[in-house]
């Protein structure tokens, strides 16, 4: 499993991580499997959110007797983001989690409790031994700025973005800036939530195309793409087994730079949107 730096002074983690998003809505055994297995195959990146309902319960099932190898991340809703709400937050988390502590803890989003507030909050977590570093998701180029203006230079580990084939707004301003900053890029939905290259498609016969000179699948050449150097990591969700197998063995898999250009110029990145993409 390729390993990238979590941000400037971070540990080494898997390039491919494990979301966890909606992994609660099926049969709760086989999600459970599907994490255990993409652990063992070295994604150990797993990715959850006070969001995520049950899913917080699902990782604490996955992670038993495992916790020490695993880089476990959670998130605070940006509605309970005040100073006070945030140290709640994570202690809910951890418990539903059952663990001590989070590898990292991220602003869902930038919501309307001032970041000053939240980053407060954070750096009491560090303190106290609850969270190991923090960082953020769906931040913009500008509020990156605005957030090393508060917190300075180091404390932002990552940000946690909309990234995969058909959506490359990130690559404008969000990238170089982290790239700058020592900053790692999570790259969320990478597959595109439901929405992958149907087969048939041309874009679809290219993935396979370069899928088959590597005895690999399209989505494993998706996910190296999308983590084809630091500071790019990705999350993709499988509450299957075969599907974390799948995932997992993108983490072997080296695209050459030819078979990057053809798949930038196949998937355009289009114009700099106004807004960041966001699901
Ligand atoms: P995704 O990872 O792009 O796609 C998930 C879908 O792909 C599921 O239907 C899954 O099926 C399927 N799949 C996974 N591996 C597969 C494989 N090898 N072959 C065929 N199908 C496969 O979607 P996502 O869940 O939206 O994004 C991933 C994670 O990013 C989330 O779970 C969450 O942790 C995070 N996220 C963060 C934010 C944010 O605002 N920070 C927003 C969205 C997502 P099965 O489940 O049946 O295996």
């Amino acid at each position: 499993m390729r390993q990238h730096p979590f941000g400037s002074g971070g540990p080494p983690v898997s390039v491919i991580g494990q979301g966890t998003w909606h992994i609660d809505h099926g049969d709760r055994a086989t999600a459970v499997a599907a994490l255990r297995h993409g652990i063992d195959l070295g994604m150990t990146h797993i990715d959850t959110a006070e969001m995520y309902g049950d899913a917080e319960l699902v990782v604490a099932e996955a992670i038993a007797g495992k916790r020490d190898g695993v880089f476990l991340v959670s998130k605070v809703l940006p509605s309970n983001a005040s100073r006070r709400g945030t140290i709640a937050a994570c202690e809910r988390s951890l418990k539903r989690l059952n663990t001590d502590r989070l590898d990292c803890y991220l602003l869902h989003w930038r919501g309307s409790y001032p970041l000053q507030e939240t980053v407060a909050a954070f750096d009491e977590l560090v303190i106290a031994g609850k969270i190991r570093r923090w960082g953020v998701s769906n931040f913009d180029a500008a509020d990156l700025g605005e957030l090393l203006g508060i917190a300075g230079h180091g404390k932002i580990a990552c940000n946690q973005v909309l990234y995969h084939l058909q959506e490359r707004a990130i690559e404008h301003a969000v990238i170089p800036w982290c790239e700058a900053h020592g900053v790692a890029v999570v790259a969320y939905s990478p597959f595109g939530h439901n929405d992958f290259p149907p087969p048939r498609s041309r874009p679809g016969l290219l993935l396979q195309q370069i899928a088959e000179a590597h005895h690999a699948t399209p989505r494993q050449v998706a996910l190296s793409f999308l983590t084809r150097e630091s500071p790019l990591l990705a999350i993709p969700k499988a509450s299957r087994p075969d599907h974390a197998a799948d995932n997992a063995a993108a983490g072997e898999l080296a695209l050459s730079d030819k078979e990057i250009a053809v798949l930038a110029e196949a998937f355009p990145r289009g114009p700099k949107p106004r807004g960041l993409p966001m699901l």
